[in-house]
């Protein structure tokens, strides 16, 4: 037997070999790989079982056509996919994406994640991602029925309550779970728990939409408490405008902190007095308009056309990224840290190059990983599975209240981890482990599977 680390590096260059052309997913093992060496070093039995291999490698890959009408009745066809990656800890679960830039990598890299992540909420959940490269932007409500119903009929030959339940990811929110179940409903039957971040009429979890931007918060808020600071005062910079960062900003100005900005795909917007909520909540989830239909409506806000928020010189105590991956690299986290910034918390999924992610551990800046910081929209949903089998309705204060437990829950395990193998305040080696840790356990406990 080898030791851990050459161990991990056969793996790593198998791996870099086989999926050379995977970036994102490459990039993801990489991070994970190199947390695990010291937990490793502990259980010479996992090596034997071949358990980074079999970690590594998704159960089933399903690629399937999706062919749909466009309002001009010419046929349309893109490529979707659900990557069912690992069922040791329960039904494979995890978003769609409906984004032009989907590929096979990107699923890869999100449902790898997402292993982890649900490991973490310590909620009975495997680890899934699934989507489209099918743009939702300028498209029709019909259009965006047809596709969903197009996309659910092959989906529908592969999920189930018990085997694998979607949730919404970028580009799916409520109306296009609506579509996704509906379809699914006719072609099989009312199985409640087939998707999550379902609408509230039809067996949907209260406090779901706000999840995983009140998540992130959360968390924030857990480890502010742990070094005896708050969220008074705090100016906040953020990336994003869909509902992670809404419900991120709502819960900020709740707890007394300032959120001075939002970026879509075209700019960002910097408002000093702080982010107007209603104004932002008109403009997104109403009138599902672009950040310059926000800044109109605000006189002192600015708009900066074809920028990136982390490349500005606004001062910040905290930053949390909750647009997309790779947004920050070392060069945009070279200039957060000489913004002021003392904690990156990850709404997005790996938002940091691992440069960036290092940079800040290695300057002492507090960063948590999208793994544990944004667990709690996948915690909810978990949530939302429970309550559809109880065929019950929690109020809003119950699942709020688990919520925040959970998210506790989970930063104390990171912190834990991290100490225990001797890296204090190293989240990201803490996720990894913490999260490793149960699903390497299980996957054992269930034999060669
Ligand atoms: N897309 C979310 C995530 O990245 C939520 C997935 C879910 O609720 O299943 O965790």
């Amino acid at each position: 037997m080898t030791n851990a680390k050459e161990y991990i590096q056969q793996v790593q260059q198998s791996l870099h070999e086989k999926d050379h052309d995977q970036t994102e997913f490459l990039q993801a093992v990489d991070e994970f790989f190199s947390s695990i060496a010291p937990f490793l070093a502990e259980h010479s039995e996992y090596q034997k079982h071949n358990l980074l291999q079999l970690i590594t490698l998704p159960e089933r890959v399903i690629q399937f056509r999706v062919p749909w009408q466009d309002d001009n009745g010419n046929w349309q066809v893109n490529r979707g996919y659900r990557i069912q990656f690992n069922s040791a800890l329960g039904p494979y679960k995890g978003g769609l994406r409906f984004h032009p830039s989907v590929n096979l990598s990107i699923l890869k890299f999100l449902a790898f994640e997402q292993i982890f992540k649900n490991s973490l909420t310590d909620l009975p959940i495997g680890g899934g991602k699934g989507g489209a490269d099918f743009d939702p932007k300028g498209k029709s409500d019909n259009e965006i029925m047809r596709f969903c119903q197009s996309f659910m009929t092959e989906l529908a030959k592969h999920v189930g309550p018990n085997t694998d339940v979607p949730a919404g990811d970028i580009g799916v929110g409520g109306r296009e779970i609506g579509y996704l179940f509906g379809q699914y409903k006719r072609l099989r039957q009312y199985d409640a728990g087939v998707l999550t971040g379902k609408p509230l009429e039809f067996w949907g979890s209260k406090v779901r939409t706000e999840a995983t931007g009140y998540g992130v918060v959360y968390y924030v808020k857990h480890l502010l408490e742990d070094k005896k600071d708050n969220f008074k005062d705090k100016t906040v910079v953020i990336s994003g405008s869909g509902n992670v960062a809404i419900y991120a900003i709502e819960k900020l100005i709740e707890l007394g902190a300032k959120a001075v900005t939002a970026s879509d795909s075209n700019g960002y917007v910097y408002d000093p007095e702080g982010i107007d909520l209603d104004v932002l909540k008109e403009v997104k989830e109403v009138q599902r308009e672009r950040l310059t239909a926000y800044a109109k409506k605000r006189p002192n806000a600015q708009y900066f056309d074809g920028e990136s928020v982390w490349n500005s010189e606004i001062q910040a105590d905290i930053a949390l990224p909750c647009a997309t991956q790779n947004e920050i690299d070392i060069k945009k986290a070279k200039l957060m840290v000489a913004n002021g910034v003392k904690v990156v918390a990850e709404g997005a999924n790996m938002p940091c190059t691992m440069e960036a992610a290092q940079y800040f551990i290695e300057h002492n800046i507090f960063y948590c990983p999208g793994k544990a910081a944004n667990a709690g929209g996948v915690a909810v949903s978990a949530l939302e599975m429970a309550q559809n089998s109880q065929r019950q309705q929690w109020s809003k204060d119950e699942v709020d209240k688990q919520l925040d437990d959970i998210m506790l829950n989970i930063y104390h395990n990171c912190r834990d981890t991290a100490e225990r193998y001797g890296q204090k305040d190293n989240f990201m080696m803490g996720a990894n482990i913490a999260g490793f840790a149960k699903v390497a356990k299980a996957m054992l406990a269930q034999g060669l599977v």
